[in-house]
């Protein structure tokens, strides 16, 4: 039975139901994705940039959206994230890219969708970007779950380096096998859908990229990477190519 929780406001079900996932969980997931909206609503700190204004609407469909991530993990394992701070649109990042791990690298003047810093440091997430893969799914770009993926694979170690804390459910060895040989494909410039080329850039955002896939095009995933589908599998603990897809 879904109610109104301390952090969530009036309204959150409709919200919730603008998103294109949201659906695809049974009633029980979605009584459990609602409770961990209310504690990152509460827990964290919500913030926009500049003239931007936050609503409920931007809140709860970031919150929502990062709750999928850790549905089958902990929903502590979110204590990396300090602040999310929400832009109306892409960043313009000139010079160096701004963060250790940003959503585009590159030298020149240059749109970033999101970045995640260490050191329980802010997450940034431009909203244009994150309604857009809120209400259409299943394209394998989802700002959200990358940037929260960053911030996985930041816990207990604070570094980003595509491993994540993977709690005795997976042989270290077998994911880095897994995970090295999909990687070496990409930098080697071979095309491995559906993980996106910027895969490539380094293990951090192939692990964030491979994230992206694995929520959004599960399917695509488990049938072109199904060593891959199977170790985010065991991490995440959920299945979602085996949900009803949107
Ligand atoms: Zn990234």
């Amino acid at each position: 039975m879904l109610h109104r929780r301390h952090g969530l406001p009036d309204g959150w079900e409709a919200i919730a139901g603008r998103v294109g996932w949201w659906h695809c969980f049974t009633a029980d997931e979605q009584a459990a994705l609602a409770e961990i909206t209310d504690w990152l609503l509460r827990h964290k700190h919500w913030e926009a940039a500049h003239d931007f204004a936050l609503t409920d609407e931007i809140t709860v469909t970031i919150a929502l959206q990062a709750a999928m991530l850790v549905l089958g993990l902990a929903t502590d394992d979110f204590r990396e994230v300090s602040a999310i701070i929400v832009y109306p649109s892409a960043m313009q990042s000139g010079g160096v890219s701004a963060g250790p791990i940003s959503g585009t690298v590159s030298d020149g003047m240059i749109p970033v969708l999101g970045e995640a810093h260490s050191s329980r440091g802010p997450l940034i997430l431009a909203w244009d970007e994150t309604i857009a893969a809120a209400h259409h799914p299943g394209r394998g770009h989802n700002v959200v779950f990358h940037e929260f993926a960053h911030k996985l694979d930041m816990l207990f170690d604070d570094i980003a380096d595509g491993t994540p804390h993977l709690g005795g459910r997976i042989e270290p060895a077998h994911w880095v096998t897994v995970c090295t040989e999909a990687f070496d494909a990409l930098q080697a410039g071979h095309h491995r859908p559906p993980l996106q080329e910027y895969g490539a850039t380094n293990p951090a955002e192939f692990f964030a990229v491979a994230t992206e896939s694995f929520f959004d095009v599960p399917r695509s995933l488990a049938h072109h990477e199904p060593k891959l589908y199977d170790v985010l599998r065991a991490y995440y603990q959920q299945d979602p190519a085996a949900r009803p897809q949107p």
